[in-house]
């Protein structure tokens, strides 16, 4: 019914309370007194319908609808047709919640709301499997209680949360987990746990490959570069095959340096030490390196100097750190045209320890520079080839940087020059006054 007919109505009732009050004035003789009455109980009843109206706005259920007459009846429809979008709204949101959390619960990964204080908010039906926490442990659980491990604890409070963190699940060892991080609203943060296990195995599995396949090529590749270096050696008899042999001797010697590559790519993947770790004197590594610099640059004539704070010191693996730096300077040589500029830094920014080599070589397009350290990626392959390159160190640098926390940053200009910058995080630092020389290791020996 409209407003406007439910005021027509009420001003009808209204017309019949003043007939009555008219004629029961003139029958009674009191005209006035029964327009008082009249007044009296049209008003009444308004204010015992506001009571009732105002009753069962309130509670529904357990008082009974106002009488729906004149303006009330428009009051009434209003207030009905309110309540009933209102429960279809409450259905719809209802629906809302229960598809979200359908499909939360069908997903594979745990997934958890923490709050700012560490307390778990919400959790979906994988975390109850995978991290063997219940339903009835949220609201009253820290999540610091799932995992017995400061790496969880610190990675949680560090704030850096763009590299995933690898975890054992708390309820079975032999499920490797990985985290990941999301902070949102203003302090919360939302977990999610995957299940690596199956990845982890099949990259175990591709490691060993390669490391098996490698050390297989080893032993026969010996035995071929040593028959060369004899037929090498066997004088005027084998004069016509000399071409020939070099030619061997030069792709052999490349392969023997692939395979040796990816031996040590493997034992630096597998997380395996070539050496202990120890503080590593990197400034007297530097200077030998300088020295096998200027050998392989030869008749190129490079201009190669080399800085480097003698007090400072780094704490890792020797041979791994000497493989790292003599990618980078070889590199350098290799992609630089002769009596080209090249720069060995080796200094303390801010506090952090950082390795630099600068060139005025051939430079590097852009587009080039993300893919640089994956194996085997070569800008030019035939130059790399030319330069004995293997295209396996970038990947060797890559991987040494990671396992003594550093960071990568190549810059780099096409047709002018490129800068490594190797970045050494202060818990890597060590100062040569503050160490015994006994515990400092010697630079010498081979540069992988
Ligand atoms: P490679 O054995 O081919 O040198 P790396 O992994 O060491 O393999 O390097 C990958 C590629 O990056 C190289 O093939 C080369 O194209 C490019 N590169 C590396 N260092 C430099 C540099 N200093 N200047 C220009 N290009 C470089």
């Amino acid at each position: 019914m409209s407003i406007g007919r439910s005021w027509w109505h009420e001003i009808l009732l209204l017309a019949a309370f003043v007939v009555v009050a008219v004629i029961l004035g003139i029958v009674s003789g009191y005209p006035s007194g029964a327009f008082l009455l009249a007044g009296a109980i049209y008003i009444g009843w308004h204010l015992l319908q506001m009571l009732r109206y105002h009753a069962w706005m309130r509670d529904s259920e357990n008082y009974s609808m106002p009488i729906s007459l004149g303006v009330w009846k428009a009051a009434i429809d209003g207030a009905v047709e309110l309540r009933q979008s209102e429960r279809r709204r409450e259905k719809q949101l209802l629906q809302m919640l229960e598809s979200f959390q359908a499909s939360t619960n069908a997903l594979p990964d745990a997934t958890l709301v923490v709050d700012e204080s560490g307390t778990i908010e919400w959790i979906n039906q994988a975390a109850t499997r995978l991290l063997g926490i219940s339903r009835h442990d949220v609201s009253r659980v820290k999540v610091s209680s799932i995992f017995a491990s400061s790496r969880f604890d610190s990675y949680l409070k560090n704030n850096n949360y763009r590299t995933p963190i690898k975890l054992t699940s708390p309820v079975d060892n032999g499920v490797l987990l990985e985290l990941r991080v999301a902070p949102f609203d203003e302090n919360k943060l939302l977990l999610q746990l995957r299940d690596i296990s199956r990845l982890e195995q099949l990259e175990t599995v591709r490691q060993d490959f390669v490391a098996n396949v490698s050390h297989e090529m080893r032993t026969p590749l010996t035995v071929i570069r040593g028959y060369l270096e004899s037929m090498r050696d066997a004088g005027e008899s084998m004069d016509e095959w000399q071409p020939v042999i070099e030619q061997l001797d030069r792709q052999s010697a490349r392969l023997q340096q692939i395979v040796e590559d990816l031996l040590l790519l493997s034992r630096v993947e597998q997380g395996e030490a070539t050496g202990i770790e120890e503080i590593v004197d990197v400034p007297g590594l530097l200077e030998a390196l300088q020295t096998e610099a200027r050998l392989l640059s030869g008749e190129r004539a490079h201009r190669i100097s080399h800085q480097a704070d003698e007090k400072l010191l780094l704490k890792g693996h020797a041979s791994e750190l000497r493989s790292l730096f003599s990618n980078l300077v070889f590199n350098a040589i290799a992609y630089t045209p002769p009596r080209g500029v090249i720069e060995i830094r080796w200094f303390m920014e801010g506090d952090s320890a950082v390795f630099s080599v600068l060139d005025t070589g051939i430079g590097i397009e852009q587009q080039h520079i993300p893919r640089l350290t994956e194996r085997f990626y070569r800008v030019d392959e035939g130059r790399s080839r030319k330069s004995g390159g293997t295209g396996l160190g970038l990947a060797i640098v890559k991987h040494v940087l990671n396992r003594h926390d550093g960071r990568l940053e190549i810059e780099s200009h096409y047709g002018s020059g490129s800068t490594f910058v190797c970045r050494f995080p202060p818990s890597r630092v060590a100062k040569s006054g503050s160490l015994e020389a006994a515990e400092v290791s010697s630079p010498a020996g081979r540069i992988l």
